[in-house]
């Protein structure tokens, strides 16, 4: 793929990742756990891309798939126009100063027995950067920009509040000065007003540095204040993806009007009727057939359950539903 300045920063296509199912003594492979099933998405420089969806569709899965945490089972991944699943792996190396991840839990994903000069210098030291005193100094200044003072580098990720931790993990992250960032739900392990502190500093941040990111989150109220674009996933696949204002004003899809109407809105009067779905999300090792929304759609009929909707590009705004197309297209076999 060659990349022009028109060229997304991020281009993800058809990604898949299995997690295999082994049974018996000799641990045979009996299914798989399809955690990632075949999305698509762009991702412009600047932009903030929303990956939205209930726990257990696969959202944290697609985000360290792409960074190659975790190694994908099929499909492609772009970044400035450079095949990631093709590099060697000193190229692979350098990609990865410029695509991080700032983690869910800053409990668990900071070492509690280093100090935070070197859990935050660490990425410098692994990617041979700088001398002891420039390394110190990059830390004391990037620990400046996510609003902690240079007292805290000699100290330990317990004697901080979790806003405080989750801040050095983005110090972390943001020391190699990447131009990509994977947040995946770092405002879950927060309470409401720390959220804010962090939404604040996220968006700051992006500015300052151009930085592009991939928001991971089950909350549909915080990906819409910091998204310009949002994908709805529910079971492995990309059901939605429109602007926030669209999405948000017009979802299309009756899962993501079912997530949307159980936000809390502030103004009752504008509040959509409450969409209770029935049961829970089926697993991701047996996907129901056709739509594997169907057996929790109130619209779904006969072809929902046999056949697979095509994803449509509605101007921009792309939605997976039979119901859809025939709505707005006037074609399928809805109906
Ligand atoms: Fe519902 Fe059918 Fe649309 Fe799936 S394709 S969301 S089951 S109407």
């Amino acid at each position: 793929m060659i990349a022009t300045k028109d060229s997304p920063l991020l281009e993800v296509q058809g990604l898949k990742k299995y997690f295999p199912i082994r049974r018996g003594v000799f641990s045979r492979v009996v299914g798989y756990v399809r955690a990632v099933d075949g999305i698509s998405f762009s991702i412009r420089k600047g932009e903030t891309l929303g990956l939205v969806g209930e726990s257990g569709c696969g959202k944290t899965t697609a985000g360290r798939t792409i960074l190659r945490l975790l190694e994908p089972t099929e499909g492609r991944i772009f970044f400035e126009g450079r095949d990631v699943l093709e590099q060697s792996p000193r190229k692979l190396r350098e990609l990865r100063q410029d695509m991080q991840i700032v983690f869910q839990d800053p409990y668990g994903s900071l070492n509690p027995r280093m100090t935070v000069r070197a859990i935050v210098e660490e990425g410098l030291i692994v990617h041979r950067r700088g001398t002891r005193q420039e390394r110190l100094e990059a830390v004391i200044e990037t620990l400046k920009e996510v609003g902690l003072g240079p007292e805290a580098i000699a100290r330990y990720p317990h004697e901080f509040s979790g806003g405080q931790r989750q801040r050095i993990s983005i110090a972390r992250a943001l020391i190699l000065q990447p131009k990509f960032l994977v947040l995946d739900e770092p405002l879950s392990a927060l309470d409401v007003s720390l959220q804010s502190q962090i939404i604040n500093l996220l968006m700051d941040l992006r500015q300052k540095h151009d930085l592009t990111y991939l928001f991971i989150s089950h909350d549909l109220s915080v990906v819409e204040y910091l998204s310009d674009r949002v994908a709805v996933m529910y079971l492995g696949q990309i059901v939605e993806l429109a602007t926030s204002q669209e999405l948000y004003s017009q979802p299309l899809h009756p899962y993501t009007q079912a997530l949307l109407s159980a936000i809390p809105r502030i103004n009752p009067g504008h509040r959509p009727e409450r969409i209770r779905l029935e049961g829970d999300v089926p697993s991701p090792a047996k996907p129901p057939s056709g739509c594997r929304f169907h057996p929790r759609c109130p619209w779904a009929k006969a072809v929902c359950k046999v056949k697979e909707p095509r994803r449509l590009d509605l101007n921009g705004h792309e939605v997976c539903c039979h119901a859809v197309e025939k709505q707005v297209l006037g074609t399928g076999e809805y109906g």
